[in-house]
């Protein structure tokens, strides 16, 4: 009996799948928007199969992505043509007409509509488009609704820079951020879920203070002293924005991982003017050596554009040398890609698409080798491992602490667990260890 009535209940569930794309911060508002489907008796499926609602959070960041988002947008339609289709974000706030054009979708949701899809989906009126600019700040953080091991909490979004290339503050507004009474209480949220890592995500986290009035390194120290959190990192952080008092917060906590996410774009000076950076190489090289001297073992991320107008030979040679010479383990390289409304849409010498992805190419393959010897580094040495999932060999596999994914064999269940681990051997760019704690 009991079992009927289960299944009758689950069949009479409503079913929605989620997509996200682009950075932590839409992983972060897709988990809460997750969270609300579910608060609401959906059940959540894969994306993919077939759902009475199909929420996609779009990212615009380049040309690439917005054909990435049409696509998923047309698989969407196939695998529910019954469904209601929301397609909300960044894209969505770009080319909300165009979208709303496109064959099945219900309904175009803005960055901050989005969160107010629940009051729109009852509505019978398809291609709808809810898409302002009053830009509030909605708190938003990774739930158990969704199925990441790490959290990612919201903490600004916006931004007030003028990047040349950048679509992002046309995207997502000005800066605006969360309190840091706020943040804590949402921290503690995330620990009692079971969350045992917390990635602090936004649009540009350095400008926390010009948006709140508050100073971000005691929002850091104020979430890092929430009890029960074991792992902490910070998401992209611009490399003018990284304070001492931050680092000195940062060095002083046993939490706090080393690994790092420092944007730098191009490797000269005259191509970092154009594109409105606040920073020179010079000052880049010393941020680096200060992160190093706190956390000599850690992972550097950095973003890197190719093929901004003008590049020469020469500059990007000066990037590639330069990435060369600093301990930058993760290289997250972009071709330039023209953007509508930006300053740098409307320069000359744009570079031919060939060119770029030469550059592109020689990046990637000197990045994975840089990150390769780097893994290579870390045999011999213990790290703590917060366990994720057996991966396909049958092994638990996770994050290590400067970002580097390491698999142990294990009997017990190691999910969202995190151990010591002894790094003994380097396969295909993969560290497998011994739990030694
Ligand atoms: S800092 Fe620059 S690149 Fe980053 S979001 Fe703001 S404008 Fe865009």
């Amino acid at each position: 009996m009991l079992m009927e009535n289960i299944e009758a209940n689950l069949n009479n569930n409503k079913r929605v799948a989620l997509h996200t794309l682009g950075c932590r911060l839409n992983l972060s508002e897709t988990g809460s928007i997750a969270q609300g489907f579910k608060d609401r008796g959906y059940d959540i499926v894969e994306f993919g199969q077939a759902a009475d609602v199909v929420f996609i959070n779009t990212c615009t960041v380049t040309d690439a992505a917005d054909s990435t988002c049409r696509n998923l947008i047309r698989k969407a339609h196939g695998s529910s043509p019954e469904g209601k289709i929301v397609v909300a974000g960044c894209y969505a706030q770009m080319e909300p007409e165009k979208i709303a054009g496109m064959q099945g979708v219900d309904l175009v949701l803005g960055n901050s509509e989005k969160y107010k899809v629940f009051d729109y989906l009852d509505e019978e009126e398809t291609n709808q488009i809810h898409v302002d600019k009053t830009w509030e700040f909605f708190s938003a953080a990774t739930t158990s609704a969704d199925s990441h091991t790490r959290a990612f909490l919201k903490i600004q979004d916006g931004c007030n820079y003028v990047c040349s290339f950048c679509i992002i503050p046309f995207a997502r507004g000005r800066s605006r951020a969360i309190s840091v009474e706020d943040a804590v209480i949402e921290a503690k949220k995330l620990v009692s879920q079971g969350f045992k890592e917390i990635v602090l995500t936004g649009v540009n986290i350095g400008e926390y203070e010009q948006a709140s009035g508050e100073k971000l390194h005691h929002l850091v120290e104020k979430v890092l002293a929430v009890e029960g959190l074991e792992r902490f990192r910070l998401s992209s952080v611009e490399p003018n924005t990284i304070t001492d008092e931050l680092l000195d917060v940062l060095k002083a906590s046993p939490k706090v991982l080393d690994h790092f996410h420092i944007p730098l774009q191009s490797g000269s000076d005259e191509i970092l003017k154009a594109m409105r950076r606040k920073y020179t190489t010079a000052d880049y090289k010393k941020i680096v050596g200060k992160i190093m001297a706190a956390f000599p073992n850690a992972g550097i991320g950095a973003d890197v554009i190719v093929g901004f107008p003008g590049e020469t030979q020469e500059q990007f040679d000066a990037t590639f040398n330069l990435l060369k010479e600093l301990p930058i383990t993760h290289f997250h390289v972009f071709p330039y890609s023209k953007r509508k409304n930006t300053s740098a849409a409307k320069l000359d010498n744009h570079i031919h698409s060939a060119v770029k992805k030469d550059r592109v190419r020689s990046l990637l393959m000197f990045g994975e080798a840089k990150l390769n010897l780097f893994s290579e580094d870390q045999v011999g040495t213990k790290t703590k491992v917060l366990f994720e999932r057996r991966n396909k060999a049958g092994n638990f596999e996770g994050y290590s602490s400067n970002y580097v994914r390491v698999q142990v064999e294990s009997d017990q269940d190691l999910s969202n667990l995190e151990r010591v681990v002894l790094i003994t051997s380097m396969d295909n760019g993969k560290l497998s260890g011994q739990l030694i704690q």
